[in-house]
């Protein structure tokens, strides 16, 4: 397996780990956004969010919960964004889902990755009937 978040979760290359259970672990990111910058992967090879087995789903957000009062503890942050990129046109770099922890401060250099504009309400209404009835099936 050429995944090296896989390679970093059996240990075959090293990290600098600060959780890990049966399911996940959680290291710091080497190229980070911010200090603290963590990242939290399923032990379990999954590409995205839409490969990703529910269970390690519940898994990798219940340590991020765990992980979160340290993080902000220890960097003494005053918040915290959790992100969270699928496929490459989303900007995910590395195939194997992960959950980045970006601990905050006001006035930080972090920026929202989008931009936002008002919506029309007639699109609002017919795109949110289309999802939720594609949802039914
Ligand atoms: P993405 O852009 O796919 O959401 O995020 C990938 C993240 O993985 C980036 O923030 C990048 O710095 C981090 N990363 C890539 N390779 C390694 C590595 O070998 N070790 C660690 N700790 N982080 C990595
Ligand atoms: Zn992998």
């Amino acid at each position: 397996m050429e995944c090296i978040f896989c390679k970093i979760a059996s240990g075959e290359i090293p990290a600098h780990k600060i959780y890990e259970n049966d399911r996940v672990l959680v290291f710091l990111d080497i190229q980070p956004g911010c200090q603290g910058h963590s990242l939290v992967i399923p032990k379990a090879h999954a590409r995205d969010l839409l490969a990703l087995a529910e269970a390690d789903l519940a898994a990798v957000m219940a340590a991020a919960r765990r992980v979160a009062p340290a993080l902000v503890a220890v960097t003494g942050a005053e918040g915290l964004n959790l992100h969270q990129s699928n496929g490459e046109a989303a900007g995910q770099v590395v195939p194997h889902f992960h959950l980045h922890l970006l601990p905050r401060r006001r006035g930080d250099e972090l920026r929202s990755p989008w931009q936002s504009k008002a919506a029309d309400s007639k699109a609002l209404s017919a795109l949110a009937a289309e999802l939720a009835a594609a949802l039914k099936t």
